[in-house]
């Protein structure tokens, strides 16, 4: 059911299909797959019992949670498809959408851990960019470049088995860190 709202078919990889949640006289309701939140769009007139409402261009793209979950593409369209689960009536209200919340809830919870995962990439590639581009190995410069908290550069590389010592970021359990790391920051053994 889930992946309705989420992936491509095979078929047709180009155009996300979305199902439609409620449709009525003026409003087509789904599931954003772009945010996860319900969305009213018009129908555009055309009444209740279509199977299909076409393709829409995601209109919550410009808020700051939306442009998160899809960087590179964010006016991806989507296409408007109901199921035997749409709800059709005159004039749908939102307490219409009870039965559907959890399912929404579920969606969104989906979604911000997709987000969570692909910051946390972003942010643990340009610490790496940095500890490669920067000579400088002092916490507040790898942040500041990297453009991350400083905590974070701190959690990278204990992640990496790398620690502050003596002044200067060693490694110290070389089975955590890369042999570029032990490299670029020297192994801990190594000063004895
Ligand atoms: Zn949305």
């Amino acid at each position: 059911m889930k992946e309705n709202f989420n992936e491509c078919t095979e078929e047709d990889s180009r155009i996300l299909k979305v199902q439609v949640v409620a449709v009525d006289m003026k409003h087509v309701v789904i599931i954003c797959p772009v945010c996860g939140q319900f969305h009213w769009h018009g129908t555009g007139g055309f009444g209740i019992n279509k199977l299909n409402y076409g393709t829409r261009v995601p209109h919550c793209t410009t808020k700051d949670i939306a442009k998160k979950c899809d960087k590179s593409e964010p006016y991806k369209e989507y296409e408007l498809i109901t199921s035997k689960e749409t709800i059709r009536r005159e004039k749908t209200l939102p307490k219409d959408l009870t039965a559907w919340r959890s399912r929404q809830r579920s969606v969104r919870r989906d979604m911000e851990e997709q987000w969570r995962l692909k910051e946390e990439a972003d942010r643990d590639e340009r610490i790496l960019k940095t500890v490669r581009d920067i000579s400088r190995m002092e916490r507040w410069l790898i942040s500041d470049a990297a453009m991350v908290a400083p905590i974070h550069v701190t959690r990278w590389m204990n992640r990496h088995g790398i620690y502050y010592e003596d002044g200067q970021y060693r490694v110290v359990f070389a089975s955590k860190a890369s042999p570029e790391l032990c490299e670029i920051f020297g192994k801990y053994e190594d000063k004895k």
